[in-house]
């Protein structure tokens, strides 16, 4: 057996040596609950009071995002990945309900326990919040994470109508020496968004103005005019390469790992604990424990009351409205996983820049090429940059390079085909829907 391997691994052994054979004993608890059931039952997710004991266990990540796809019956079964502490990662394909059983047997060292958010499957909103504090003794986190929670409640109203408040929102801590942090998750029953990459684009946005609003003077922001300069202000911490917001923007990249309630990283014991801080309450109904709540509450994919769900998109931020969700989100996503590389609100962006830049000529055609290149075909506007002035029947094209966040200008004419104008700079509110972990044009501000 190697890590290579298609094979799905024999249940039980992975952690047997990994946990010195405590899931051993679990498997065995699990293997018997099994024989205790009738033969050939389909092991179909159940109440709260009936767990349902399926469980699959992969190597590979796509395998297990498959699985629980294809044997998710109204989406309630989530990926979860245990990493031992050799760094080796296992991925669990389980109802929520019996990962947590499983879980609370594990001893509080060895819970390196992550949820996997699936690409392009809806989730709630969620931040990662985290500064130094031995560089911040000034800095009041609680406050601050008071003041970005009511920001983003503001950002929600504002958009999709939606109200939002401080009691879905769960506030998990892993604060200790010298590090403040926090997870946030808005558990909202009734609406998620449509995947993590647009709680991301959101996110970003929210930044971005913020960055806006406390960077230049005459900047106007009608939400954020809600709250004092001070406020925002607030929310900008030092650390070693400047100053910057106390929110983590990487977090919102595909099949993302985020850490469960109570798990904690490999050796560090900073247990994701619920925050003293955290003003979130919902209508008790089942008889569990209050950790299992709180843990089912703040799973970020488990969406037991999917069909009933409100869709909140980023998509064309001028119709931005709650859609209803449909099986059709699985459908389209399962196709796109691969080569869709930015969401739809990216390519509005840049379009709308596109258009506005060549009127009174148009956009005829976009396409992606390789190297993360896009280009548009334009026609109606003939300028071409090389001679300065229109070409009589050729057409010009524009070349983005996304990775770059440039643009430059070519041209269809035989006498420019070696032309290339000099590249441009994306303005940033379209650049930023393409930023990825290694930008960091939104975390940084001058100090
Ligand atoms: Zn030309």
């Amino acid at each position: 057996m190697n890590e290579q391997g298609n094979v799905p691994i024999v249940s039980g052994k992975f952690y047997g040596t990994s946990l010195n054979g405590i899931y051993d004993d679990l498997e065995k608890r699990i293997e018997q609950t099994k024989r205790q059931q009738p033969a050939n039952i389909e092991y179909k997710p159940k109440s709260l009071l009936q767990p349902s004991r399926y469980k699959e266990e992969f190597w590979k990540q796509n395998e297990a995002l498959a699985n629980a796809i294809e044997f998710g019956n109204d989406d309630v079964l989530c990926c979860f990945v245990f990493q031992n502490e050799l760094g080796k990662r296992r991925f669990i394909v389980t109802h929520p309900e019996d990962m947590w059983e499983d879980f609370e047997h594990v001893p509080m060292e060895k819970r390196v326990f992550y949820e996997v958010i699936p690409e392009n499957l809806p989730c709630f909103l969620y931040y990662d919040i985290e500064f130094e504090t031995d560089i911040n003794k000034d800095k009041d986190g609680i406050k601050m994470t008071s003041t970005l929670i009511d920001i983003t409640c503001e950002y929600i109203a504002k958009y999709w109508n939606y109200r939002c408040e401080k009691s879905v929102v769960i506030n998990l801590d892993s604060s200790r020496d010298g590090k403040f942090s926090k997870h946030l998750i808005f558990s909202t029953k009734d609406v998620a968004f449509k995947n993590n990459f647009e709680v991301g684009c959101l996110v970003k946005k929210i930044c971005f103005d913020i960055i806006s609003l406390v960077s230049s003077e005459n900047s106007e922001n009608d939400i954020l005019s809600k709250f004092n300069k001070s406020e925002l202000e607030e929310l900008f911490v030092k650390t070693t390469k400047g100053k910057k917001l106390f929110v983590d923007l990487n977090v919102y990249t595909k099949n993302r790992h985020f850490r469960i309630y109570k798990a904690t990283k490999w050796g560090k014991n900073s247990h994701l604990v619920h925050a003293k801080d955290c003003k979130c309450h919902w209508n008790k109904k089942s008889r569990k424990s209050n950790d299992f709540d709180l843990f089912i509450n703040s799973l970020l994919s488990y969406l037991p009351n999917a069909k009933k769900l409100g869709i909140l998109s980023f998509n064309d931020p001028k119709s931005l409205q709650i859609q209803h969700y449909s099986q059709s989100i699985k459908a389209q996503t399962k196709q796109c996983s691969n080569s869709k590389l930015y969401s739809e609100a990216s390519y509005n962006s840049l379009n709308n820049f596109i258009s506005n830049l060549i009127k009174p000529g148009r956009i005829r055609d976009m396409k992606h090429i390789a190297n993360n290149h896009v280009i548009f075909e334009i026609v109606g506007n003939r300028f071409c940059q090389n001679i300065g002035r229109w070409h009589k029947s050729n057409n010009i094209y524009f070349v983005i390079d996304l990775n770059k966040k440039v643009m430059y200008q070519k041209c269809h004419d035989e006498d420019c085909q070696y032309f290339t104008s000099v590249p441009k700079k994306l303005p940033v509110e379209v650049a930023f829907y393409f930023e990825d972990e290694t930008d960091c044009l939104f975390s940084t501000i001058e100090d």
